[in-house]
This record gives C-alpha cells, structure tokens and sequence, in this order.
C-alpha cells in the first residue's frame, strides 16, 4: 500500500522569536511526508531545482519515503518560502513566495504513484492538484489542503478540488473565507454538501475540529510549554490524520477512526512545533509518537460522575 502526496517541496527561510533559520528543507509536502511515514509508503510528487541537496532529498526520504516522483528540473530553481512570526505565534507573515520550477510543472507520475490508494493533495496550485487526481486511478481515500492565496486567485480549481475528494482540511479562517459563512460549524456543513464526507478545521494553538455528516468532535492541541517554529503544523497534522487512516482503515473511515486518526495528527505536529523546520520530526519514534497519543486521550478523557 503507498500514499501519494502532490504539495510544495521547499526552501523555507523562517524567523519566530524563538530561532531563525534560512532556505531549510520544508515545503507541505514535505512535512506532509514526514508524518505519514510512520504509517505508510509515501510517494511526492514534485519539482526541486538544481539547488536541492542530496542531503535534503535523503531527508525527504525518512521511514521509506520514496523520491521516485521528485522530479530534478536542471537549470531550475526550488519553491523558496520566507515567512516571519511574533510573539503571538498563530499569525505569520509571508514575506517571500517564490514558486519558481512550480510554475511550469507538469506532473509525470509512476505507476506506483498512480496506484497508490490512498491521494493527499497538499498545499499547492489547485490546477495542480487536479493534474495528479485525474492521473491516479481511483484511490479509495482522497484528502486535501489549500491555503488563502488560492481561495483569492483560484477559487473555481479549488472547488472543483473540493468537489472531487474524501475529506478536506482547511484552517478555520480559510473554510470561513472560501464559503462566506462567518459560522465554523456552517461553513464546514456547506463543503459536507459540495461532496466531501470528512471536514477538518485546524485552529492553531486552539486544535482542531472534525466535522461529518453524522457527528462533530473538536481536539485541543497537546499543551506544550516550548514552541520554536509552527511552520508546518498543519502539514503534519494531515501527515499523521491521513496516514493513520491509510494504514487502519479500509472502506470510508468511521467517526471513531476519524477522532483518533486526529490525535495522530495533533501527537506528530505538537513535535513538529519542538523545533525549526524538519528536524524533530526527522528523527522521531514511533514510540514517541504513541506516547503521547496516549497523553492526550488521558487529558481529553472526562466522567460525567463527579464527587463534589
Ligand atoms: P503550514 O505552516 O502548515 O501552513 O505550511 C508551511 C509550509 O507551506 C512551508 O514549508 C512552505 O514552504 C509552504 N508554503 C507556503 N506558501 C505556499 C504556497 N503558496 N504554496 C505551496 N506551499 C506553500
């Protein structure tokens, strides 16, 4: 079994209160493919220029990932992202977006690719997302990310994206912005109606909520002391939800798979968040992972019988 991923491969030049780094591997995709590993062949499907490093691209390999499907264009130059923090670290400012060997790609999948049964369309040109869609043959699951910048400049891709796929996990902010409902649960109900059977709002700092058809379950993030970098938090939150779901589910996931394919990803991000870029979760174990899954059941978990 594999999961194909279509996102940005990056580098991302990143400065928080707390550390700074320049052009460090990142990219959705990326931290996309980091998370999923623990779970599941993971196969990327992207451009890197001249400029990507072997060391980079062995990164990118971590638990098995296959590059098969990064694709080198010579003389071409990486996705290069630059973004700034302050000290409330829930907003950011993009100061740089270069999409460079993005800009002309057209996606040759392997058959592997192809064939893999599970399809996450990470961040990136909705027309892109649709290119590796229509290639693939049929996968059971589909899920996908998008951002502001696509809801602004390519809305009607995006819903045709939208209207073909199994889940869909957006920022609040964006599920509020794409459908013009100012109400969280009302805007993830209208998607629901466009198709999809799964929507997820990731809130940050706050979590996340899930909403299906039949039920609607919210997740607070682990509660961490110590955050660097939130660069890619959503990226592996989608890592860990997804290829949780690859790996243990087979038909159209129940709500109680769902809740704890969420706290996989709420477990992986929280690490992601420890450190710049890629780097904790780079050499992270699946026992840590576990570990703390199990934490956040035990502080989530509460009787209704209460001693007072
Ligand atoms: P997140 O923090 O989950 O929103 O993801 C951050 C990652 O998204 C960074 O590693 C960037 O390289 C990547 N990114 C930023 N802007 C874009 C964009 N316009 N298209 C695709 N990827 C992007």
């Amino acid at each position: 079994m594999s999961l194909t991923v279509v996102g940005s491969i990056a580098y991302d030049t990143v400065r928080t209160p707390f550390g700074a780094r320049e052009r460090m591997l990142g990219g959705a995709a990326t931290h996309f493919a980091l998370a999923a590993s623990f779970f599941d062949q993971v196969r990327p499907v992207g451009p890197v220029g001249d400029d990507f490093t072997d060391e980079d691209l062995a990164i990118l390999a971590t638990r098995g990932t296959s590059t098969d499907d990064v694709e080198r264009v010579a003389g071409g130059k990486t996705f290069f992202w630059e973004g700034e923090y302050g000290w409330d670290l829930n907003s950011r400012e993009t100061i740089d977006t270069q999409l460079n060997v993005f800009e002309t790609f057209q996606p040759k999948l392997s058959a592997a690719a192809r064939a893999s049964d599970v399809l996450f369309l990470a961040n990136i040109q909705p027309q892109l997302q649709l290119d590796v869609l229509e290639a693939c043959d049929g996968p059971r699951f589909t899920a996908m990310d998008s951002m502001n910048l696509w809801i602004d400049i390519a809305r009607d891709d995006l819903v045709k994206v939208i209207e073909r796929v199994d889940c869909v996990i957006l920022n609040d902010a964006e599920l509020r912005q794409l459908t013009e409902k100012p109400n969280l649960v009302s805007a993830a109900r209208e998607v629901l109606a466009w198709g999809p059977s799964v929507v997820v709002a990731k809130q940050g700092e706050y979590g996340a909520a899930l909403v299906t058809p039949t039920g609607f379950f919210a997740l607070p993030a682990y509660p961490l002391e110590t955050v660097v970098d939130p660069t890619g938090a959503g990226d592996s939150f989608a890592g860990g939800f997804v290829g949780w779901l690859a790996q243990n589910t087979a038909g159209s996931p129940t709500d109680e798979a769902l809740r704890l394919a969420m706290a996989y990803g709420t477990a992986i991000a929280s690490y992601n968040v420890e450190e710049l870029g890629t780097d904790r979760v780079a050499r992270l174990t699946i026992d840590e992972v576990n570990e703390r899954v199990a934490e956040i059941q035990a502080l989530t978990q509460f009787s209704l019988e209460v001693s007072v």
